[in-house]
């Protein structure tokens, strides 16, 4: 491992400002992924900036009835929190799916929405990644691709964002604010991850050296009736191989509302508006679901060995959409 500096910060402004006057230094959040990365050399940072001592580590109301999440939060804070609980339990849910107890314990929003792709190759220094080195080449569109993106992928990159709790916040609409060294600023969590295209090493719409500061979910009255599942090779302690975060509300049968939003599918959590529009004045029943699953997946280009992702979506849509219907009727 090389050596590195070590800062903690004080305050939002010392944090931008130490990254500011060095390129090569990274925020520390939980370091359950950054220092993973340091010790396979696929991180190289010249000074760490422990950012787990800012006062961003709140849960408040805001005041058109959402709530701002603070970005070193813990996960096991957030997927604890009374509120979030009761108003977003997709989101609760999502990320009790995630890692373990001490991970979850260790590791914060802004690092979560950060962290970077499982891609064996990506994590492989010896092997060519576009993602890691512009340029050298994706092995893994003719090698191991079992668990890549089948949406919005391109020939530079097929590797998939591997966060749970993303995918709940871009169901509900999510809002990333951030602080750099010439102000602050927000980017929707729809707009935060960027197009694969040919520069898939360019992963997120964040200026250089910008601090995530928070969170903020708008209010959104769907959401207290919402599920994520997730699927994976075990039980615990594993990564989706495909996951859903949905919520709906059904009036006489007929949807009027629906948020829907896939994991482990795409570069980012996708959000699936095609479905969303299918099913907008719908009959809530199984048929319309699984058509408005068509609706999405049609965009799907699957490689040789992960087809099996598009008829594991098209069947949790419907899975999960039937449960939530049926919960609506009780
Ligand atoms: C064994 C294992 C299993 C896991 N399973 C899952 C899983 O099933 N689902 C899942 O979603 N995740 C899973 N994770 C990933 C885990 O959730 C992430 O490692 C964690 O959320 C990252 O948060 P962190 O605070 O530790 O980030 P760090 O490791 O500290 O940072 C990650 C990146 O974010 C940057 N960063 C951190 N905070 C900020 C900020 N506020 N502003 C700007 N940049 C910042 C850092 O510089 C770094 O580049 C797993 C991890 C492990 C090790
Ligand atoms: S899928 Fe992306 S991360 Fe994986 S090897 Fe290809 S370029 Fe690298």
């Amino acid at each position: 491992m090389r050596e590195f500096g070590y800062q903690r910060a004080d305050d939002v402004t010392g944090a931008v400002a130490l990254l500011d006057a060095d390129p090569d230094a990274r925020y520390l959040g939980g370091g359950t992924n950054l220092v993973d990365l340091m010790k396979t050399g696929v991180e190289r940072p010249a000074r760490l900036v422990d950012i787990r001592r800012l006062p961003l580590d709140r849960i408040e109301q805001t005041d058109d009835g959402g709530l701002r999440i603070g970005a070193t939060v813990t996960n096991s804070d957030l997927a604890a929190h009374p509120e979030i609980r009761r108003r977003y339990p997709a989101l609760t849910q999502a990320v009790l799916a995630g890692a373990s107890g001490q991970l979850r314990n260790m590791a914060t929003v802004g690092g979560n929405l950060l962290q970077r792709t499982r891609c064996g190759y990506f994590a492989d220094v010896t092997k060519p990644c576009n993602k890691r080195e512009p340029g050298s080449g994706c092995p893994a569109v003719e090698g191991e691709h079992r668990n890549h993106a089948v949406l919005g992928a391109t020939e530079h990159c097929v590797a998939v964002h591997p966060s749970d709790m993303g995918v709940a916040l871009t169901a509900f609409d999510a809002v990333v604010s951030y602080e750099t060294a010439e102000g602050s600023g927000e980017v929707p969590l729809a707009d935060f991850y960027l197009p694969v295209g040919d520069t898939p090493h360019r992963e997120t719409a964040l200026p250089p050296g910008a601090l995530i500061t928070g969170v903020t979910l708008p209010a959104a009255p769907v959401a207290a009736r919402s599920r994520y599942r997730k699927v994976r090779e075990r039980a615990s302690y594993a990564f989706a191989i495909g996951s859903i975060a949905a919520a709906l509300d059904v009036r006489d049968g007929v949807v009027r509302d629906v948020r829907l939003a896939f994991g482990a599918v795409a570069s980012r959590p996708w959000r699936a508006r095609s479905a969303e529009r299918a099913l907008l004045g719908a009959p809530a029943d199984a048929e319309h679901f699984a058509a408005a699953a068509e609706a999405e997946l049609a965009a799907a280009r699957p490689l040789p060995d992960n087809a099996y992702k598009v008829t594991l979506m098209r069947n949790l849509v419907v899975a999960v959409l039937t449960e939530l219907a049926e919960e609506a009727a009780r």
